[in-house]
């Protein structure tokens, strides 16, 4: 039921950002309370066996599910953010994206080494974000719990990608 609500929410946007992409546009979701409340009890019911310290999430999308779902589990969110836009000693990981890389950050205090955490983010692609997301919190010390994601767009293999660094793994709509 959940995956096809939160289907028949989404709209697709030919061309954006660029020409030839097909942008999935979750913010149809935003406007109905009742949906983004099932989402996220969807995630706290399927993460009821998991123990979690924290859930990071990534900019900008992953911010939206990733603090109430923290907020309803009563453990810390942590942004996982574009380069440049945290204020305090931040711990930093540049990874590949099609066309050149990109950067995200978390502080440096965000978590303690030996914290389990899971990395929530809107959409799951390619995985390439995540991944990096992942070995960010692992060079920090940190052990990944696992992933949550509103959308997964099938077709890009990014299951496949990220299986390896946790199988725990819970996509609410394909
Ligand atoms: P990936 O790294 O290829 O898995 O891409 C996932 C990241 O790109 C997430 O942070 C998404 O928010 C964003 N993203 C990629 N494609 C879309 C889309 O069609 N709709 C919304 N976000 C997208």
């Amino acid at each position: 039921m959940i995956q096809q609500n939160i289907k028949a929410a989404i709209r697709d946007i030919p061309d954006f950002p660029k020409p030839g992409i097909i942008f999935k546009d979750i913010t149809p979701i935003l406007k109905d309370p009742g949906l983004c409340d099932s989402i996220v009890d969807a995630f706290v019911a399927g993460l009821k066996d998991t123990k979690i310290d924290a859930i990071a999430g990534v900019e900008s999308r992953g911010f939206l599910f990733g603090l109430t779902l923290a907020t309803r589990l009563g453990v810390p969110f942590i942004p996982v953010r574009k380069a440049g836009k945290l204020p305090h000693t931040v711990k930093q990981k540049v990874y590949e994206l099609e066309y050149g890389t990109a950067t995200i950050e978390v502080h440096i205090d965000a978590f303690k080494p030996g914290d389990r955490i899971l990395i929530h983010d809107d959409l799951l692609a390619t995985g390439g974000t995540v991944t990096a997301a992942s070995e960010l919190i692992h060079d920090m010390g940190g052990i990944v719990a696992g992933f949550t994601f509103v959308v997964g767009l099938g077709f890009l293999n990014g299951l496949e990608k990220i299986s390896p660094i946790s199988d725990n793994i819970m996509v609410l709509a394909n």
